[in-house]
């Protein structure tokens, strides 16, 4: 095993205890967490497998040959996942997007969006539904999953130059196959697409702008992310992040860009645009996005929950536990009245905020204890 990389701590079989549906609960008030924020969004991990193996998720170390995936039959199956899932919009979930590992690689996603495009809010709007993928499938079924009622996607591409998106996936896939995949989707009109470029410094930042330039115009979105201590495979160090302050003062070497406004509350990038000689945002030529979750936590705003592949309940990104969703389901067959009750009361004793904490933890301390991201989705 390669110096950079941790071993895996399994954390996937403990569970935290359920706690007592609160007389707030009970009263039916608006539910939001103990740091007032509500829940608006659900991350759903379809399958905990991926055909990638980038070094700042699954390094290949650890996720080989003898990694023990989730065996099928703890997989939470599409119709438990739309129970889950109608459930939390009762609870004021307004947006889902389905994750993993590589979510197109669970055999007939394509049923599961049809099941999950059919819920709507109580007042009948429908929800906003989205996937995040590596694009390597995307070509090919970007038609059936807009045709299942799939609205947008976001894909996750981190360089267009060949070898070093190569050597980043580390399992040779060409960037020229994503692309295909981006413009597949755009075609079918899964827009406004967005693509996702996770910076880490030493390894990729050469190509920040000409992923820039590249869909500047082209009506994507692009996201800098800035390299998380997600999991604790990676082998995370402060000194690979690349500030997205730093990405910033690059764009704006090549480009005159204008700070916008927030689209939505809870939502993850500070977006910038390309300016027009007036200094206003020039539309034609769209948007960037800077997800700074190391140098300048989010969690103030954040509204997501996340479902793992075998239906834990995890709120947080950061999380060592989750609550076990799946055993209410299946052994103790709650009712959906009663698993309402349960995730009212889960939310509301949420008190995460992990990324505002890092900057608290001593120095060189060793890695915390949490799941995994190819397990939870990003
Ligand atoms: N396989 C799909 C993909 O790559 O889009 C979906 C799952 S992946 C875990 C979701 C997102 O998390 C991707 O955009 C990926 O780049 C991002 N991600 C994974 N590990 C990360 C890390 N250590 N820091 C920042 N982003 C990370
Ligand atoms: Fe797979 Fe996505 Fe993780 Fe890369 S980031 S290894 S594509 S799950
Ligand atoms: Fe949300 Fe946890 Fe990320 Fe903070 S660290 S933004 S609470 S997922």
């Amino acid at each position: 095993m390669s110096e950079s990389v941790y071993p895996l701590i399994d954390l996937r079989a403990a569970a935290l205890p359920l706690p007592q549906p609160s007389e707030a609960s009970l009263l039916g008030t608006a539910l939001h967490d103990v740091h007032a924020r509500p829940l608006h969004d659900l991350r759903i991990s379809v399958t905990d497998r991926c055909n990638f193996r980038c070094s700042y998720c699954m390094p290949k170390e650890v996720f080989n040959n003898d990694y023990a995936y989730l065996p099928h039959k703890d997989l939470l199956s599409f119709e438990e996942i739309t129970r889950v899932a109608k459930n939390f919009v009762a609870l004021g979930v307004r947006k889902i997007r389905l994750t993993g590992g590589e979510p197109l690689l669970r055999k007939n996603i394509e049923i599961l969006v049809e099941q999950l495009a059919s819920l709507s809010t109580p007042d009948g709007t429908p929800l906003d539904l989205t996937l995040t993928t590596n694009g390597s499938l995307l070509e090919r079924k970007a038609q059936s999953l807009k045709d299942a009622g799939l609205q947008r996607v976001t894909v996750s591409l981190d360089g267009l130059d060949d070898a070093v998106f190569r050597r980043m996936n580390d399992v040779d896939f060409p960037v020229r196959d994503v692309l295909r995949g981006i413009e597949r989707a755009q075609h079918v009109g899964l827009g406004p697409v967005k693509v996702n470029m996770v910076v880490k410094k030493g390894t990729n930042e050469q190509e920040i702008v000409p992923m820039a330039r590249h869909f500047r115009g082209s009506g994507v979105r692009l996201r800098f992310i800035e390299y998380m201590d997600v999991g604790a495979t990676n082998g995370w160090r402060m000194d690979e992040v690349l500030p997205s302050a730093e990405v910033l003062e690059l764009l704006q070497q090549e480009w005159l860009m204008v700070a916008l406004e927030h689209s939505a509350s809870g939502e993850t990038a500070q977006r910038w645009g390309y300016a027009n000689a007036a200094g206003l945002h020039d539309k034609e030529a769209g948007e960037i996005g800077l997800i700074s979750s190391v140098t300048q936590a989010f969690c103030g705003d954040c509204n997501r929950a996340r479902l793992s592949t075998e239906g834990r309940l995890y709120l947080c990104l950061f999380a060592g536990q989750g609550y076990d969703l799946r055993q209410l389901l299946r052994e103790q067959s709650l009712n959906d009245e009663q698993l309402r009750a349960q995730v009212d009361a889960i939310w509301r004793q949420r008190s995460d905020r992990y990324s505002q904490m890092r900057s608290q933890a001593p120095a060189g301390s060793a890695p915390a204890r949490r799941v995994e991201m190819s397990y939870i989705g990003g």
